[in-house]
């Protein structure tokens, strides 16, 4: 009996205006779906998480066709500040008593290695995305203090992930921080999350994939042959569909451990005043809520967090100001001296994970559907993660790896 569910409910992803609505972007053009079509493998998204898969599969498919509601890169994806990092912000001492020290371990080299592969990818295929490669300087907060971070950077280094722990003192004379503690480690990197989706996008057509958008898909029916879509008037039928539907969730889906939350964010115009080793130098902290910070290609300081529990587009419309005064005063804070002026002041739906960890597996009861939850703070990661494991899921010969990320 061939499996029916109704599809993802559209949500307000988005509100106030982040700082890639001002970003030079080339125009990657869309064609809407006029006829049924087939196909070796369909993908619902055309995010970050999309892209990333689109490039990947359109290098082992002939047949790969990509479909979006909105425009491509318009949803999640244009709320991201793009902090490319390997740390799982789920600490790897505490990962490790959730999930045990060798899968946890695991967990954390698979997201370093994806990262720097990542970088060399963008690099390699001369993606035009603002690419900047970072240190990064995880502060002690109200989660973690000196103590729990020096026992961390040891776990850390013990699996072969090269850190420094700094002490308040180290901390403050390099950096001007008061905080109890640090850690500082290399391999992250920031970018242009629009110009990167698009940019993958562009080079999967390169290699033959379609992209149709819009195209509103709303229903679909697995059987053990393969996959049929609805889109419209229209039929998509494919051996295999992969759902990068971010945040606008399939119904149905087994939800344990996963939470839609709200996540804001901040930039200043271009040439922004801020100490210069933040143009090298991402920072983020061990507090809920946290507050994290970045630079922009135009020198703009990018600053988010303040995350809140909640899924509601009213609230984070209705928060925009008071969220962005708390970000403005939590930065002069941090860094005595500086007064950021906001001239992008934007939220979204966030998604987080109980243990950190993205959901990349098959959809429970439907055959050849599959799934990339890439919950967390590090959703671009995990959305290159899921594009290296899913050829081999697809082919029903899965990596090691991907047991670490399947429906808890
Ligand atoms: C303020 C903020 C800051 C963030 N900062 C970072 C950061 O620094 N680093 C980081 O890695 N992540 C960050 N994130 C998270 C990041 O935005 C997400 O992980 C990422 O954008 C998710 O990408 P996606 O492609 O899965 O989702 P999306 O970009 O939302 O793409 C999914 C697409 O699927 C389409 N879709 C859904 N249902 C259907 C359907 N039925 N038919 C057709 N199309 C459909 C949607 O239209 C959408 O375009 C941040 C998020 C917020 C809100």
């Amino acid at each position: 009996m061939p499996a029916t569910i109704a599809l993802t409910p559209k949500k307000l992803l988005r509100t106030g205006r982040s700082v890639w609505a001002d970003a030079p972007h080339p125009q990657l053009s869309t064609h809407a779906l006029k006829k049924s079509i087939r196909c070796d493998v369909v993908i619902v998204g055309a995010g970050i998480s999309g892209g990333f898969m689109a490039h990947a599969l359109s290098r082992h498919y002939d047949d790969v066709v990509v479909l979006d509601r909105r425009a491509p890169a318009m949803g999640s994806t244009h709320a991201s500040t793009a902090m490319l990092q390997f740390e799982i912000d789920t600490p790897l001492t505490q990962l490790s008593g959730q999930i045990g020290h060798p899968k946890a371990a695991r967990a954390w080299k698979r997201s370093f290695r994806s990262t720097q592969q990542l970088i060399a990818m963008i690099r390699a295929e001369k993606i035009p995305c603002s690419l900047g490669e970072r240190a990064a300087l995880y502060l002690a907060g109200n989660e973690m203090g000196g103590r729990g971070l020096k026992a961390e950077a040891s776990s850390r280094s013990r699996a072969g992930l090269e850190c420094e722990f700094l002490d308040a003192r180290t901390l403050a004379a390099r950096y001007g921080i008061a905080r109890t503690g640090a850690i500082l480690s290399g391999g992250a990197a920031v970018a242009d999350p629009v110009a990167l989706a698009r940019g993958l996008l562009r080079k999967a057509r390169g290699q033959g994939a379609r992209l149709y958008a819009p195209c509103n898909v709303t229903g679909v029916m697995a059987t053990r042959r393969g996959v049929m879509l609805k889109a419209g008037d229209h039929f998509i039928e494919a051996r295999h569909a992969v759902f990068c539907t971010g945040y606008e969730v399939m119904k149905g889906m087994p939800s344990k451990g996963l939470t839609i939350t709200s996540s804001w964010a901040a930039a200043t115009a271009p040439h922004a005043d801020y100490p210069h080793w933040l143009d090298h130098t991402l920072v983020w902290e061990a507090s809920t809520p946290y507050l994290y910070m970045r630079t922009g290609a135009q020198r703009q300081l990018i600053v988010g967090g303040e995350d809140a529990q909640l899924d509601s587009p009213s609230y984070r419309a209705g928060t925009l100001t008071l969220k962005s005064r708390k970000l403005a005063e939590k930065t002069r804070r941090l860094l005595p001296g500086l007064q950021p002026r906001w001239t992008h002041v934007w939220a979204g739906a966030f998604g987080e994970s109980d243990d950190g960890l993205p959901v990349i597996d098959a959809v429970p009861g439907m055959p050849h559907c599959f799934t990339v939850m890439g919950f967390g703070g590090n959703g671009t990661i995990y959305s290159m993660i899921a594009s290296q494991l899913m050829p081999g899921l697809l082919k029903g010969r899965p990596a090691r790896d991907a047991e670490l990320f399947r429906f808890r």
